[in-house]
């Protein structure tokens, strides 16, 4: 859905704990039914109590679909900036109702007392495989016997700054491990 910055903990089950913290709070369920009253496969020709549970049942596919993924990102001078994926399979099959209820959970401001803040942070194409979920340097592909693509350490004249295709920032990413999904 998208990535969050921010929380200094690099354990993917404490940054877990602290989304659900958020996403079980009385607002963010009310909004999601603002959202999700609007999708067309809402059902809304059966009785009240059916239409609560369905909407029960579909913000309970959210949480319990959630994973959180690991990027062990450092900035320059290795110094730990870890970023973790936020997945969860929306029940949904509407872009419109997809888009608006990622955007739901992507304007929170997640905070812990002992990991700190979380906000989403910037989401851009890996150079090599064009996937979103991770920047060049920790690209898993290279790796794969037989690939015969761009190499992570061969980065093209244009990234010369920023080794993790963070360009545009101050940001400067070492090639690290790629771990640890919760
Ligand atoms: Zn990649």
């Amino acid at each position: 859905m998208f990535p969050l910055d921010g929380f200094v903990t690099r354990d993917p089950s404490q940054v877990k704990y602290a989304v659900l913290n958020h996403w079980y709070v009385d607002r963010v369920y009310d909004s999601f039914i603002a959202v999700i009253t609007q999708d067309p496969d809402y059902p809304a020709d059966l009785p009240p109590q059916d239409q609560l549970d369905w909407m029960a049942n579909s913000y309970s596919h959210i949480t319990d679909s959630l994973e959180i993924q690991l990027l062990d990102i450092r900035c320059r001078g290795n110094v730990p900036a870890p970023r973790h994926n936020i997945f969860a399979t929306l029940p949904t099959k509407s872009p419109k109702t997809w888009h608006d209820l990622c955007t739901l959970f992507d304007n929170i401001v997640y905070t812990d007392p002992l990991h700190g803040t979380g906000k989403k942070g910037p989401i851009r194409q890996c150079q090599i495989c064009h996937c979103v979920t991770h920047p060049r340097g920790l690209c898993p592909f290279p790796n794969i016997e037989g690939w015969l693509s761009p190499k992570i350490n061969n980065p093209p004249p244009s990234d010369a700054v920023a080794t993790s295709g963070e360009t545009g920032t101050n940001r400067h990413e070492t090639n690290r491990i790629l771990t640890c999904t919760y």
